[in-house]
């Protein structure tokens, strides 16, 4: 689906393993094939899709690996390459077409700038109610989730449907809850005013100033390391502000809550998403996690015993003040 259009691919990896140290694949397995690394190692020496079926299975496509490669290699895209060419999981092939044809039956967008809100958020209206009042948005019916759903196996994208989907958000200011779509929004429609619902909602006064010293923010690590340069400035402002711990490392990389593969779609966290969470809060004692990414309240609420709040819902809350 995407071809091999990228500016660098496997074959400049030097084995240099700088991506392994944030890859929440390695992290968790140890296991050198469960890297980009090894990955692009494996295609290297000839290895096929079949023979890497399981590790391009178990990639989140988090993005954390490719802002860290000297080679400037492009391992996420390089991974939904190569996912695209293995058979589609059924039950996300089953979802996929669900919707789209929830998309066909979808009113018009309504006029302005628009929510595309995501499966995630979506899947809990009374959150989904909250973020539209706070951000003043109306939600487009046709989201872009079965387009999501494609990304996120490698599927192919019918092309009528894609220009259709675009048609109807071309030239609207967008703010987007799935990171993996906004990545692709960015490529689809340049120059478009867009924005990850994570960034959009830290933004507002209301919810900035609620955010405590003593949360742990968990970035939606998608979204943030599509937009990796711009970002930083925004979650780097954010932590100055209020003070809170954040799932960044110490590259600035945002290490995600889940470390299965097709996090926003599993239906429950599987064994190795609650070992991320569980390390990702190693030596933290946050007396509240703040998350952007309403799929990761799931995991968290499993690992941790203070409670899990979306962003949005910080601003019915009390201010929280702080003193520099
Ligand atoms: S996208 Fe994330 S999980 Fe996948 S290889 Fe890169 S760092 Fe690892
Ligand atoms: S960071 Fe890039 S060059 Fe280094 S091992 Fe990983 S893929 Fe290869």
């Amino acid at each position: 689906m995407y071809s091999t259009a990228h500016p660098r691919d496997y074959p400049a990896c030097s084995g240099c393993s700088l991506c392994r140290l944030v890859c929440p694949m390695w992290r968790h397995r140890r296991d050198p094939r469960f890297s980009p690394e090894g990955i692009a190692k494996a295609r290297q020496n000839g290895a096929g899709v079949t023979e890497l079926a399981d590790v391009l299975d178990a990639c989140t496509l988090c993005g954390a690996c490719d802002p860290v490669c000297p080679e400037d290699i492009a391992l996420s895209d390089m991974i939904m390459d190569l996912r695209g060419e293995l058979e589609l999981p059924p039950d996300l092939a089953v979802l996929q077409v669900g919707y789209a044809q929830a998309a066909a039956q979808a009113a018009p967008a309504p006029a302005g700038a628009l929510l595309l809100a995501g499966a995630a958020l979506r899947a809990d209206p009374t959150l989904l109610t909250q973020v539209e009042a706070l951000l003043g948005l109306r939600s487009a019916g046709d989201d872009g989730a079965d387009l999501a759903v494609a990304l996120e196996i490698g599927g192919d994208i019918d092309p009528q449907r894609k220009r259709r989907f675009l048609n109807a958000i071309d030239g609207r200011s967008l703010v987007v809850g799935d990171g993996l779509l906004l990545r692709e929004l960015r490529r689809w429609l340049p120059g478009a005013r867009l924005q990850g619902l994570g960034e959009a909602l830290g933004s507002l006064p209301a919810i900035r100033r609620r955010i405590a010293s003593t949360d742990f923010y968990v970035i939606e690590a998608r979204a943030f390391h599509a937009d990796h340069a711009r970002l930083v400035a925004h979650y780097d402002g954010l932590r100055k502000d209020r003070g809170c711990a954040m799932n960044l490392d110490l590259q600035r990389i945002a290490m995600p809550a889940r470390a299965s593969a097709y996090p926003a779609l599993r239906m429950g966290p599987a064994r190795e998403d609650l070992e991320q969470a569980r390390w990702l809060l190693q030596g933290r004692r946050p007396a509240r996690i703040v998350i952007e990414d309403a799929a990761e309240r799931d995991v968290l609420r499993r690992v941790a015993d203070v409670p899990v709040l979306h962003l949005a819902e910080l601003a019915a809350l009390n201010e929280v003040t702080v003193y520099a």
